[in-house]
């Protein structure tokens, strides 16, 4: 088992989700690196697993992973592990991944619930296509250009919420994309599981002054509309645009043509 990083989902709230191939991982590796060793050392005196465990989290991610590539590569095996569902999901580990990646590292999934997914499952919204945001920003300006950035987008969206920030989130998914379909899904897998198939403004007049607790996933209904088509003349003012900040024409005649669809020799031609 050395030179392998084994990448293990665990439960997002129901233990009994855990997979035999986790535990089986769990118990045969060398240690474990754990976002919170606490919470991990619960789930494996849970299943009755005694390993080493090392704390893996976002402020100590490079120290730590310098340390857990070179006992990889001393001949140690590591699983990594969060406080819940997949790693390197809006959790710690994507950066593990690239330095696996560039140590030559063998990276191995085990894969296990992530929340995302789950509440895609059972929202009710199309699942042929979606677009995976996180969560969004806690400073308002950067929450609203995210979420700007999103009004046209056809796919569902889905998005990690913290109960605190939801009333502010569901007033500004009202302001940005006006009436949507909307699904909540709360404390999946565990006792206060609760799906909630509501609208962007049903949901500002329920829940943005009694706000709902728990662990949160929102999922939003892609946009319906066609986007008004761009004309030459908007595309052209937007590749100028992009000239003005300091890119080479050519360039921004690219950007505007893959904005626009309209074919990158007509904007070049009329920038100039
Ligand atoms: N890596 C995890 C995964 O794969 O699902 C996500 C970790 S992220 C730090 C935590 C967020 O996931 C929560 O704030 C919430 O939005 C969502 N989440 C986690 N568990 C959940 C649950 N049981 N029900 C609903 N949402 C959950």
């Amino acid at each position: 088992m050395s030179e392998i990083l084994y990448v293990v989902g665990t439960p997002i709230g129901n233990l009994g989700d855990i997979s035999p191939r986790a535990l089986e991982t769990l118990g045969s590796v060398d240690f474990i690196a754990a976002e919170d060793t606490r919470v991990t050392l619960k789930l494996l005196n849970h299943f009755g697993i005694k390993k080493p465990l090392i704390s893996y989290y976002e402020h100590n991610k490079h120290e730590k992973g310098e340390r857990i590539i070179d006992r990889i590569l001393a001949g140690e095996s590591c699983a990594v592990v969060t406080d819940a569902g997949m790693p390197c999901i809006s959790d710690p580990g994507e950066d593990l991944i690239r330095q696996c990646e560039q140590a030559g590292i063998r990276t191995v999934v085990i894969p296990g619930p992530s929340a995302a997914i789950a509440a895609l499952a059972v929202s009710g919204l199309p699942t042929g296509r979606f677009t995976f945001e996180g969560f969004l920003s806690v400073n308002r300006k950067s929450r609203c250009e995210h979420l700007d950035s999103l009004r046209y987008e056809r796919r569902t969206m889905i998005f990690y919420e913290a109960p605190h920030k939801l009333p502010n989130t569901l007033r500004d998914l009202y302001e940005v994309f006006g009436e949507r379909r909307l699904t909540i899904a709360r404390e999946l897998t565990k006792i206060h599981e609760e799906i909630i198939r509501t609208t962007t403004k049903a949901a500002v007049e329920r829940y943005a002054d009694d706000p709902l607790k728990g662990e949160i996933v929102l999922l939003v209904e892609g946009c319906r509309e066609e986007r008004a088509p761009m004309t030459l003349t908007e595309a052209t003012a937007y590749a100028r645009e992009l000239v003005d900040g300091g890119m080479r024409p050519s360039d921004a005649a690219k950007e505007a043509a893959a904005l626009s669809g309209i074919r990158k020799n007509e904007i070049y031609r009329e920038l100039l």
